[in-house]
């Protein structure tokens, strides 16, 4: 209930509220003073007062709000209508100045920066553009005429970087160099657009540089184009979903994006439909471009840490050659064209010298251990010995004193007898003492010697001592560790193990008819097709000079047969060609399953025999044993 019930005194105290209060002494504001010192029901706003106040609030929750947005609201709120209209009149006054003016500036400002996006410079990517371009972009309360003096900044950053060289597309086209008839279609100022073979067409005919996308109806009206757009929209698809789907493993996002696109594809039955996949499809390239930089970047970033890692730590371990070995190993492979394969070699053949060091190096250290406690024991012997003879020393010297001090034929009796007594005693004790030194001598030399050899077999392991240097398969020390592997491998799972060995057919005849250094290349040829062919468990090593043999870990002979048949297929299909010439290679193999508890020797002997069977019955087969 209000205070105030003369209206002498609501009067009073409503214009001292507008005073202290600050609001404009506006008739709407005195009445809804009034009203509620009063304490009467506030009289509701007129519609028109209603519009002019959501008008404010929706000026205000608008993005790119003006900065007046606020005191309109303030004005509606207070009903003070005389500002309101200044304020509105001002706010539109400023954005038909700005339209005006903005418009030529932002045509400009586009054509600037779809010239300088499709232009190359050098170390600029697309995907820097677009981050760069990204984040102008989103930068808060950035009005119109900000963001484009940021986008003319970021355009003239662009312009002033130095062009790329090489294929870069900012090269003056065919149509600007003079004399130059035009090759790719041109688009004109005016819409229009030059074909390849120089005939005009109209404006609106979709102008595109995707050939068998962009073109279908032209395509389609030829003879026989029907069948030609439909195998061009089955080829596109095929290519997205066996070519770019499978390359995308590290990327599922693009990879279902592309497997989508395939469907678009196959299903894009007109001209009209195979158009709309334009913007999808270069969308999708944009992306895997972008993504393929950044890949390729953090590729080569990480490869040249691995080198100078490695370089560091040849230089820092150079005399501790057990180590050297391994990074000899992981420097020989980065600095060849990676592939997996040689990784995954590479992983295994160090994860086996790991764990062989791991154990070498227990023996190496009990050894040293040995050998410092036997030069400790050494050690204390000669000690013992010195402190016994020069006790016998000390003891002499007083004998000798008493001696010439004496004339008394009994005394020097005595002296005499004491003389004897301790050089038999110093004499015992000297001879226990070699005899002791002797026997810790040798055992010094035997564990020195041991020290050596694990030495020895530590630099052994570590170095690159199991790989075949022509073909960089493993040699026959590297298969055997590789076979122990395997082997443990299916004692442990009960899968079968299959040998397979295989000896190249009339080598001699090669070798005599072309030269040597052929015969070595057909050797390289050979280990190329067969490492294609085998799965990455399999092991491939070089038994002898044209002779190689197969570990297959799972398999049992049938299927091992059939590996090698395969095998022998793909060789006969792989071009081996010297001056242009083809030359046929074929092998011989024999496969033996592994029997349980069966040695190394006796499997590769069967196997052997199946091979020896193989020959003498003509050759270019593949015998069981
Ligand atoms: P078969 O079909 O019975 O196996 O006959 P072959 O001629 O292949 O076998 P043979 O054992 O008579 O000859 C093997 C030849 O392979 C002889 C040797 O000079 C050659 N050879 C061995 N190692 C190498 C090598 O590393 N490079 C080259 N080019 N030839 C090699
Ligand atoms: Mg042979
Ligand atoms: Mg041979």
């Amino acid at each position: 209930m209000s205070e105030f019930t003369n209206p002498t005194d609501i009067a009073r105290e409503t214009l001292r509220l507008l005073a202290t209060r600050r609001i404009a002494p506006t008739p709407d504001n005195y009445k809804k003073l009034y009203q509620e010192i009063a304490g009467l029901p506030a009289a509701p706003a007129s519609e028109a007062e209603q519009v002019l106040e959501q008008l404010a609030q929706d000026l205000r929750d608008r993005p790119n709000a003006p900065r007046s947005a606020g005191d309109l609201e303030k004005a509606a709120a207070t009903k003070d209508w005389q500002n309101f209209r200044s304020l509105m009149l001002e706010l539109l006054g400023s954005q038909a100045d700005k339209s005006a003016a903005g418009a030529p500036v932002w045509a400009h400002l586009v054509l600037e920066l779809i010239k300088q996006w499709e232009a190359r410079h050098t170390g600029l990517t697309h995907a820097r553009k677009r981050e760069s371009l990204e984040k102008v972009l989103s930068l808060p309360g950035t009005d119109a005429s900000k963001l484009a003096k940021k986008l003319q900044n970021l355009v003239k950053s662009w312009s002033d970087t130095a062009p790329a060289t090489a294929g870069g597309s900012d090269a003056p086209t065919a149509a600007e160099t003079p004399g130059a008839a035009p090759k790719q279609p041109q688009v004109r100022a005016d819409g229009t657009f030059t074909r390849a073979d120089g005939t005009v067409a109209a404006a609106g005919t979709p102008a595109t540089d995707i050939p068998a996308v962009g073109r279908p109806a032209p395509l389609a009206a030829a003879a026989g184009g029907e069948e030609t757009f439909h195998q061009l929209r089955e080829l596109l698809a095929q290519t997205l979903e066996f070519a770019v789907v499978s390359q995308l493993g590290h990327a599922p996002d693009l990879a279902e994006e592309a497997a989508n696109l395939a469907k678009v594809a196959r299903a894009a039955l007109d001209a009209p439909a195979v158009t709309a996949l334009t913007a999808p499809l270069r969308q999708f390239w944009f992306q895997l471009e972008v993504r393929g930089g950044e890949n390729s970047e953090l590729h080569q970033g990480l490869l040249r840490l691995l080198r100078l890692l490695i370089d560091n730590t040849h230089d820092l371990v150079s005399d501790d050659l057990w180590l050297s070995g391994q990074i000899a190993v992981v420097q020989d492979i980065i600095t060849r064209p990676l592939d997996s394969e040689t990784i995954k070699e590479a992983e295994n053949r160090l994860k086996d010298v790991i764990i062989k060091q791991g154990t070498l190096k227990n023996s190496l250290q009990d050894a040293k251990n040995a050998l410092k406690q036997l030069i400790t024991s050494f050690i204390d012997r000669l000690g013992t010995l010195s402190e016994s003879t020069g006790e016998y020393h000390t003891r002499l010297e007083g004998y000798a004193q008493t001696i010439s001090k004496t004339d008394d034929i009994k005394q020097l009796n005595v002296v005499l007898q004491d003389l004897l007594q301790d050089t038999r005693a110093a004499q015992v004790k000297t001879a226990a003492t070699r005899d002791e030194l002797i026997v810790a001598h040798r055992q010094v030399e035997a564990a020195e010697a041991r020290v050596h050899e694990l030495e020895a077999s530590l630099v052994k392991i570590s170095g690159l001592v199991q790989e075949d240097q022509l073909t960089r398969v493993l040699n026959r020390r590297g298969l055997n560790d590789a076979y122990e592997r395997e082997v443990a491998r299916a004692e442990r799972t009960g899968e079968p193990l299959c040998v397979a060995l295989l000896d190249i057919d009339d080598f001699k005849v090669l070798n005599d008819t072309h030269g040597h250094s052929v015969g070595d290349d057909a050797l390289v040829h050979l280990v190329r097709v067969v490492k294609r062919t085998m799965r990455p468990s399999d092991v491939l090593a070089r038994y002898g000079g044209e002779e190689f043999l197969l570990v297959l870990p799972s398999t049992e002979l049938e299927e091992g047969v059939a590996v090698m048949t395969r095998l022998q297929r793909d060789l006969t299909k792989a071009f081996f060609l010297h001056n242009n010439e083809r030359l046929l290679i074929t092998f011989s193999a024999g496969v033996a399953l592994r029997r349980p508890g069966e040695e190394q020797a006796q499997i590769i002997e069967r196997a052997d025999q199946a091979l020896y069977k193989a020959k003498r019955a003509g050759k270019n087969r593949v015998f069981p044993a």
